[in-house]
């Protein structure tokens, strides 16, 4: 739920939707008071004129021609719409229409001392007297003769219905309004959206090591449009940078390679020829010639190992950048990975026991034949065999596994330790090249194992998760496509 009105385009819609609600409120309420106000001063005038009429009628003629006018009028108007009393200033009524619907509508006296006052007439609106009754009469005062006040009063229960039938229809209109500009609002929102969309579909891509990745760009020439070509641009131009940095780097591990290995033959030519040496003379050196010998034979020796250290990372980096480049031609054949994974196991089960560590392999119970090369993928099993047992203490367990996952067509390889864990703040980068978590600085190794299977397992169309508790242990899942 939280997650939906996360959503731009939900919340784009939303807003729309009660922008809308509330102008056609304001709308409403706006017109209903005008068509109220309107009603009102219609009935006003309607109840001036007929009382000016009868006291122009009262004024040419006589009380009795006006009391029949009266009668007349108030009787074709409906007996139930308007009435009418003729009343002296005492109180004391005279004349009046048929009052059976009207009889509980007394007479106003403060009416009649502000006409006695000298004002044109009174004006007044009263609720109908009666159990839950809504019913309202509007009603004029005005005086006719020196002595005479005339009352006319008007029911407004049509100006009522009428009023309440155009909120009926209000409503009606309103709740379709709105579902039809939720509707148009949605279909705004995501087609403004979609170009967004793309967008970070496109940086999802890169994000999951994809440089190739391009925003689609639209023939709109929108905002987005522009936005889209300007992503464009500067992934070019990053994939270009990115290129350029990878290129130096296979040049001077490449340019690397020569004289090392230069060195470690003048190494070893110096340490073959010192153990000839060493033969030949037998006994008859010197003790201080021998221990000098002993020194020389010795660096040679350390130069040699430092020297394979060195050119086997480079290797690995060469190994890594062709796989991640996709230049290294890869012979595929179908591999089984649990056979794979079991010969890993067997090679590296001396170490774990002279480690004191317990290495066990789950029975198997799925199928995990892979199209792959069969050289990377034991290189990328032994790789995160290698780490479980280095991280490890003596007593503790790594368990290899096979496993189907959630989505079909792909195998899970899983190597579980209960070794030192990785602290949150290294686990996005430990399949960085040459990264090595702090607390394992003192160990042997060079960083690069991880980022070798990771570029075996993208080679393959796969990935690796990682999941580890500081103190508790780790778990690398590597998860592939079977054929
Ligand atoms: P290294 O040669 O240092 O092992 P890797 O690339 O294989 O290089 O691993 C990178 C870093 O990730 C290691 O230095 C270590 O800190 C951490 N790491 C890898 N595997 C494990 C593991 N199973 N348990 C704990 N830490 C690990």
């Amino acid at each position: 739920m939280n997650k939906l009105f996360r959503s731009f385009t939900v919340r784009l819609t939303l807003w729309y939707a009660l922008l809308f609600c509330i102008s056609a409120l304001v709308a409403f309420v706006g017109i209903y008071f005008l068509i109220s106000s309107e009603i009102q001063s219609r009935t006003d005038e309607y109840l001036q004129k007929q009382v000016d009429e009868i006291a122009r009628i009262y004024q040419l003629q006589d009380i009795a021609t006006a009391i029949t006018i009266a009668r007349l009028q108030a009787e074709a108007a409906g007996e139930k719409r308007a009435f009418f009393r003729m009343f002296y200033r005492t109180g004391v009524v005279f004349a009046s229409a048929n009052l059976s619907q009207w009889g509980q509508v007394g007479m106003n006296r403060t009416a009649a001392a502000i006409l006695v006052s000298g004002a044109p007439h009174f004006l007044e609106t009263r609720h109908l007297p009666g159990p839950g009754s809504q019913r309202q009469v509007r009603i004029i005062y005005r005086r006719i003769g020196a002595d005479i006040i005339l009352q006319w009063g008007v029911s407004l229960d049509e100006e009522f219905a009428l009023l309440a039938s155009f909120k009926r229809v209000f409503l009606t209109v309103m709740v379709v309004l709105l579902a039809g500009a939720m509707a148009v609002g949605a279909f705004m929102a995501r087609r403004a959206m979609s170009g967004v969309e793309k967008i970070a579909r496109t940086a999802r891509r890169i994000t999951q090591n994809d440089l190739d990745a391009r925003v689609p760009v639209g023939r709109r020439g929108d905002e987005i449009d522009e936005l889209a070509v300007t992503i464009n641009q500067m992934l070019d131009r990053i994939q270009s940078l990115v290129a350029n940095i990878r290129r130096m780097n296979d040049n001077i591990a490449h340019d690397l390679r020569s004289p090392i290995t230069r060195i470690r033959g003048l190494a070893e030519v110096t340490l073959a020829r010192a153990h000839a040496g060493q033969r030949k003379q037998g006994n008859v050196s010197t003790p201080a010639g021998q221990s000098y010998l002993d020194e020389f034979v010795h660096m040679a020796a350390s130069t040699i190992e430092e020297c394979d250290r060195l050119l086997d990372m480079i290797s690995t980096m060469l190994t890594i950048s062709r796989t991640e480049s996709g230049v290294e031609h890869l012979d595929r054949k179908p591999v089984d990975l649990w056979v794979t994974a079991k010969q890993a196991c067997e090679l590296f089960q001396p170490v774990a026991e002279d480690r004191g560590i317990e290495l066990i392999m789950q029975p198997e119970n799925v199928a995990g034949i892979v199209n792959g090369n069969e050289k990377m993928l034991q290189r990328m099993i032994a790789n995160l065999l290698d780490n479980a047992l280095k991280y490890t203490d003596c007593g503790g367990k790594v368990i290899v596994g096979l496993s189907v996952d959630s989505v079909p067509g792909m195998v899970c390889l899983t190597v579980t330790d209960t070794g030192s864990g990785i602290e949150d703040r290294d686990l996005p980068h430990i399949f960085e090249r040459f990264y090595r978590a702090d607390q394992t600085r003192g160990t042997s190794g060079a960083g690069l194992g991880l980022s070798l299977a990771l570029a075996v397992a993208r080679v393959h169309g796969g990935r690796i998760e990682v999941k580890s508790k500081p103190g508790r242990g780790s778990t690398f899942k590597v998860i592939l496509p079977t054929i």
